[in-house]
């Protein structure tokens, strides 16, 4: 039998963020009937409830099962305690992006109101160094010229090489996070190929299969999908971008065809992100953390700065240079710090949902 070593910082932190007061829990697994996700052996959110409860940091922060979840509220909802399993399993996952993250104190910076200026004021002052090197205020001419005040070299280099070194190191969380996962369930593997596994996962992945388990909230499935693909179109332009900045095609008109569909990925974002603001803010049952809405918030500002800098072109005023610089900082915070925000949830989920399959888990 395993022997239970309680983390008191753990259960503390856990009721701070989830807002929930996890002794009041008496185990009566009301959240495990109303829940899709149990199974006859598989007492979900129970389980983990408890395990709360006592402190168990290490079998909770490696556990899959907590990614599984799409956020019904259905078991805070029948919860006779008011106990919030749907709290507590958000603040499990926020608790292992901290944990794993390369480095995790950004994730700290992320979490806390009074210091996520610093990861604003990061890249606005390396952006600003190399403004200041490439005497770029003094470009700041009509009429507005966002190559010249900042070339094409410069910016695809410094993005690409810090977006690079991010994702190399939200590789090592994520590789650090399985590792902890298969100590802490000595799991086994599966006979099934990894690698059909892998696309299966992927596959599900991409039509959210997950959020189609929940009956409550179907409107999560319909905004993370409309985020997720409008994220996608905006990649794929990006990469068009930079081939037409190659063949001296650029800037695009904003009647050229992929303009237009990258306005479109924008504008799908921000219905995504609306929907799932306004849902939020309605559900007052739901503790939502300022780790929750950070998120939320700079991705809506990065696409309105987007829209802002585009339409300041081709009115052609003075303080799209403005603009352009706050989105590039925006764009700074949600794509090159993504291991640290709510945004690496897509990666661990797909991550979590292909150890479950790949594993047999003892439950
Ligand atoms: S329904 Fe509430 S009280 Fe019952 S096991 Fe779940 S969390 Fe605990
Ligand atoms: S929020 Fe829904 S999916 Fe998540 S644990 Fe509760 S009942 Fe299950």
């Amino acid at each position: 039998m395993k022997k239970v070593n309680p983390d008191i910082d753990f259960i503390r932190k856990v009721k701070k963020e989830s807002g929930s007061d996890l002794k009041n829990c008496m185990q009566c697994g009301n959240c495990t009937v109303v829940c899709s996700l149990a199974g006859e052996n598989h007492v979900f959110p129970r389980k983990q409830m408890i395990m709360a409860g006592w402190g168990m940091k290490n079998e909770l922060i490696s556990d899959p099962y907590i990614w599984q979840c799409h956020q019904c509220g259905d078991c805070s909802k029948y919860c006779p305690r008011d106990v919030k399993p749907l709290d507590v399993m958000s603040s499990l996952r926020s608790q292992c992006i901290e944990y794993f993250a390369v480095p995790g104190i950004l994730v700290k910076w992320m979490k806390k109101p009074s210091l996520t200026f610093l990861t604003l004021i990061i890249p606005a002052l390396i952006i600003l160094v190399v403004l200041w090197a490439n005497k770029s205020f003094d470009k700041m001419q009509l009429p507005v010229n966002y190559s010249a005040f900042l070339p094409h070299i410069l910016l695809n280099s410094i993005f690409t090489g810090f977006t690079l070194i991010s994702f190399f190191l939200l590789f090592l969380s994520v590789k650090n996070y399985t590792k902890h996962f298969k100590k802490e369930f000595r799991v086994q593997k599966n006979e099934i190929s990894s690698y059909k596994l892998f696309i299966e996962t992927l596959i599900d992945f991409l039509k959210h299969k997950n959020f189609s388990n929940c009956t409550t909230n179907q409107y999560r499935k319909t905004a993370h999908l409309m985020i997720f693909y409008g994220f996608t179109t905006l990649i794929l332009l990006t990469i068009y971008a930079i081939y037409a900045v190659k063949i001296g095609d650029y800037p695009l008109n904003y009647y050229h065809p992929i303009k237009i569909i990258g306005n479109l990925g924008g504008l799908s974002i921000l219905c995504g992100i609306v929907i799932l603001l306004v849902k939020r803010l309605n559900k007052k049952d739901i503790n939502s953390s300022f780790f929750d809405y950070s998120f939320l918030v700079s991705v809506f500002l990065l696409v309105i700065t987007g829209y802002v800098t585009e339409i300041l072109r081709f009115s052609n005023h003075i303080s799209g240079y403005h603009w352009y610089f706050i989105h590039l900082v925006l764009m700074w915070y949600v794509v090159i710090f993504l291991p640290y925000t709510k945004f690496a949830h897509f990666i661990y989920r797909l991550n979590a949902i292909f150890l479950i399959r790949k594993y047999k888990i003892n439950d």
